[in-house]
């Protein structure tokens, strides 16, 4: 038998040699011990970079080197102490960096980790979701449209079972799937029939198959190298990033040579001019800068990930900063998903139903006197397809959390639940009040056919067997069910549905969607016992219409608020849903999402519409009803046409175009499938609509963060070149020695840069219009601030040096008093500078305590720059001396020029001035 190759063996063959009861699965026991045997199922990783290597990258830079080559000079001249301070220095800002990068590393590899796939596996005859890289051979498992197959698997079971397989073979048209085994030889995998591969997509059907092979061994694994790194970690801020280091490194260099030259034409020593020249570079690289980009970003990432969103592609969390739209759906992420049937409509009547959830206990009431269902045939019908078209099981379970210890022989508490679909559910539950259960017609009806529910369908039927007779049962959106249905259940007889009885349903309908109830309609056929219904086509036609439920969703009660948000912040919210129109609109309404004056249509309409026309209605629509997942593709287009950025949910395999083709795709993730998972760049873990609106005011504070390092790092940079700069040109001596310049960089760029990284977002956050996705990092006057900041670090800092100095210029020791005042000055004036970094306005508009790391950060700088002055062991090193209370208070009023003079000039140009959101001047909500 092992001769045989798996799509050569029978299913029962492959469940033999696998050694695997098909409905009980593996144990637990077997698959550890064969997990031990075969490995994980896993892809092999492209190599990564090893920690040493990482660090020893740090010292690559070539200004670094030329660093190190000139202290190898100097320590050969005999400056040993100058050599080895120099070296250290390097040394703890290579550590420094190694730890940012590392830290990186690890947080990019955690959210790979988060974004791992499951499979629906049977093991110990249960059926369980473990993740994909656990699964072993032999193990059964269950898949089902939208799955994305976890494995090589030998089908034994397949229900018109599609695969889209191009991952591998290239041929995007699903193909059809079978258990039969193969006579031939030698088949090409794509025409394997009864192998579904890894990485391939189950795009229609269900199947359950046993697996055959799993990690490097799959078909994927043999092509893995090549398909491995698609999918790129930088994001488009992080590649300018980039290029402007690179921009900014020339800028350095040139600055430097400036320095250098002026310095020898007034008279400094060449040497000493050129170490000071490469110390410079040094410190005035942002060397540091990706490292803390990719830090803040991971970090806020996984911020995110605590507010239940999961970020599957780093570069959206900038786009969700942009986000101008976001397309909603309504079920399940604007609604809770918990379908409550409240109102009936039989032959005519209005009925209402009691009770809560989906405890099955309520009374059908007519205008307040109590229906019996064992009396009245025409509700008995509907809550016969309601049960039988539905495939929600109705179960008891133990209430959660459990609040009270319970006594030893006390019952536990519990609660009914629903599995399955809640719309269905809603059914169930409406027909067990009504004592009509699955236990009663079990006995009575045999389901010989499902054609099963799909939202371009927006119905569902089975075909049931019972006593002789074969019957359809149809359930579906009424709009859609009545375009199948002749004849009408109505006073217990089946008259033909006219148009005058047809006018009653629709307003019957309508006056339900109304009151925000979402409506569906029941139907029945009896079958000719020669009738065979191949396809729906078949079975759905010349049906008896039966009545309509209409069911409450109440709206969730956090999306309100995040509504109002979207509004402050100038993000327009539109809803996107297969439900009718007037319940769309209904909710819409509650949830405070449509303005006055604000357009509601339905996929009718809008399939009518050219792309032209809804391009220029599409700024005013703000529901549509009744669409179909193609639908959702144009209005991402027509949107993004329009300027938007577009944020777009989904949860269904045919919703994945839209999300691919949105600029933040954003899936579901109870509800949603594997296909829309892999092509979003978001997942929501709750499916909720606040949790878009979470993520996108993280991905804005990110952005922001960003800037303030940007800003902090720059500026401070810009004032060392300065300081250097302004007092050679001035013929002064060097305000500050190599080693000073080495420290200065090191005390000031890494742990407050990185404290920023993490900052509050500003109160204001939500309350500006989103940014535009082609703004420059410089904008929003960021440039000038590092400019005018920079100018004055390096102003105010020559400015103390020149103070101290002029007393006694010509005195060496005098000059080493002043050098300190110059350090101390362009340190603290950092320290200060990095708190006016953290708010857009200045430092009188935040609390400067609230961030703790940067407060930690800065008293550990602070400690770092005072050793250097006061332990007497590291004066002679650093060519410090300990300050006066005069020269502190120099070096104070100095360093706290730059920000405050800023910060004063900026609270008396406007203080109240704020700004609006663009949103704010539409129309009032409704
Ligand atoms: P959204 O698109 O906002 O998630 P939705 O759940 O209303 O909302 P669909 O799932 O596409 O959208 O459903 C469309 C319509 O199909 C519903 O309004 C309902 O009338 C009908 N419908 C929903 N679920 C079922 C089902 N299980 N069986 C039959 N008909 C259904």
């Amino acid at each position: 038998m092992s001769q045989k190759e798996w799509y050569q063996m029978t299913a029962d063959e492959v469940l033999q040699s696998q050694r695997v009861h098909p409905s009980e699965g593996l144990s637990s026991a077997e698959a550890d011990n064969r997990q031990t045997e075969a490995g994980r199922n896993e892809l092999s990783e492209g190599k990564s970079v090893s920690p040493v290597t990482l660090f020893l990258n740090q010292f690559k830079d070539f200004m670094v080197l030329v660093l190190m080559g000139a202290t190898l000079v100097s320590g050969l001249l005999g400056e040993y102490l100058d050599a080895i301070t120099i070296v250290a220095i390097i040394i703890m800002n290579g550590i420094l960096g190694f730890i940012q990068e590392f830290r990186a590393e690890r947080s990019l590899r955690a959210l790979k980790e988060l974004s791992a796939p499951g499979a629906k596996v049977m093991r110990g005859g249960e059926l369980q979701t473990i993740p994909a890289r656990d699964l072993v051979p032999g193990d059964i498992i269950l898949l089902e449209s939208g799955d994305r197959v976890p494995a090589d698997i030998r089908l034994i079971e397949a229900n018109s079972f599609y695969v889209e397989e191009s991952a591998l073979t290239g041929e995007s048209v699903p193909v059809g799937k079978t258990v039969d085994p193969l006579s031939s030889d030698t088949v090409t995998i794509g025409d394997q029939r009864n192998l579904a591969f890894m990485g391939t997509m189950v795009t229609r059907g269900t199947g359950k198959g046993a697996v055959v092979r799993i990690g490097m061994e799959t078909e994927m694994g043999k092509i893995a190298d090549l398909i491995q790194n698609t999918q790129t970690l930088e994001t488009p801020l992080q590649h300018r990033l980039e290029q402007l280091g690179k921009i900014l490194i020339i800028v350095a260099l040139c600055l430097t040579v400036m320095v250098v030259v002026a310095g020898i034409v007034h008279g400094q020593p060449p040497y000493a001019m050129f170490l000071a020249g490469v110390s410079l570079a040094v410190a005035a690289i942002p060397e540091g800068l990706p490292a803390i980009v990719t830090i803040a970003l991971a970090l806020g990432v996984q911020r995110m990930i605590k507010r239940k969103a999961i970020v599957r592609k780093l570069p959206s969390v900038e786009t969700l900063g942009c986000a101008s739209v976001i397309c909603s759906d309504k079920t399940g992420t604007l609604t809770q998903n918990k379908m409550t049937v409240t109102h009936l409509w039989v032959g005519g009547s209005l009925l209402e139903v009691s009770g809560d959830g989906y405890t099955p206990e309520g009374e059908i009431s007519a205008g307040g006197t109590r229906v019996n269902p064992a009396k009245n045939s025409m509700l008995r019908q509907f809550l016969q397809v309601s049960a039988l078209c539905s495939n929600a099981v109705l179960y008891k379970e133990e209430a959660e959390p459990v609040k009270k210890k319970r006594a030893k022989d006390e019952p536990p508490e519990t609660v009914w639940n629903v599995k399955g679909d809640p719309t269905e559910g809603a059914l169930v539950v409406l027909a067990a009040k009504a004592g009509v259960t699955h236990e009663v017609l079990n006995p009575q009806f045999d389901r010989l056919a499902e054609f099963p529910f799909d939202s371009e369908r927006k119905r569902m039927s089975v075909i049931v067997s019972s006593g002789g007779r074969k019957l359809v049962m149809t359930k579906g959106a009424p709009d859609v069910l009545m375009q199948h249905c002749t004849y009408i259940l109505w006073d217990d007889k089946v008259i033909p549905f006219t148009s005058t009885l047809k006018a009653k349903v629709m307003a019957a309908n309508e006056g339900m969607a109304r009151s925000a109830l979402r409506v569906l309609g029941t139907a029945y056929r009896e079958l000719k016992p020669t009738e065979s219904c191949e396809d729906h086509e078949d079975a759905e036609r010349g049906l008896v219409f039966v009545g309509l439920a209409g069911m409450i969703d109440p709206p969730r009660r956090e999306v309100r608020e995040a509504m109002a948000k979207c509004r402050k912040a100038g993000i327009k919210t539109v809803m996107i849903t297969g439900d009718h129109l007037t319940t769309a609109e209904a909710i819409a309404k509650q949830l405070g999402m449509l303005p006055a004056g604000g357009m509601c249509i339905s996929g009718h309409q809008l399939a009518a519409m050219d792309d032209e026309a809804l391009e220029s209605k599409v700024d005013d629509i703000y529901v549509y009803a009744r669409v179909s997942p193609e639908h959702k593709l144009r209005i991402v287009k027509a949107l993004q046409a329009k300027g938007h950025v577009v944020a777009m949910t989904g949860d269904g395999v045919n919703d994945a175009p839209a999300i691919k083709a949105a600029d933040i795709g954003i899936a579901m993730g109870i509800s949603g499938t594997d296909v829309t998972k892999e092509a979003s760049s978001l997942v929501l873990s709750d499916d909720n609509f606040a949790t878009i609106v979470a993520a996108i005011e993280e991905g804005r504070g990110i952005y922001e963060n960003i800037r303030k390092f940007i800003r902090y790092l720059l500026a401070s940079n810009v004032g060392e070149i300065l300081t250097m700069f302004l007092a050679m040109m001035a013929g002064l001596p060097l305000p500050l020695i190599p080693i000073q310049i080495l420290w200065v960089n090191l005390v000031t760029d890494g742990l407050p840069a990185m404290a920023l990284g993490v900052d509050q977002a500003e109160k204001d956050l939500m309350q500006h219009k989103p940014r535009s996705a082609r703004e420059n990092i410089f904008a929003r006057r960021l440039g000038w601030k590092i400019i005018s900041r920079g100018f004055l670090i390096g102003v105010c800092t020559l400015g103390a040096f020149w103070l101290v100095l002029r007393v006694n210029p010509g005195d060496a020791q005098h000059l080493v008093k002043a050098q300190s005042v110059a350090f101390a000055t362009l340190v603290m004036a950092q320290l200060i500078h990095v708190f006016d970094c953290r708010s857009s306005r200045s430092i009188f508009h935040r609390n400067p305590l609230q961030n703790k790391y940067l407060v930690l950060a800065v008293l550990s700088s602070l400690v770092l720059m005072l050793g250097v002055m006061y332990t007497p062991q590291l004066q002679p090193i650093f060519k410090t001396v300990p300050l006066g209370f005069k020269d502190w208070i120099i070096v104070l009023v100095a360093a706290g020029i730059p920000t405050f003079l800023m910060g004063l000039g900026s609270v008396m140009q406007n203080p109240s001035k704020k700004k609006t959101a663009k949103y704010s001047s539409k129309p009032s909500f409704r």
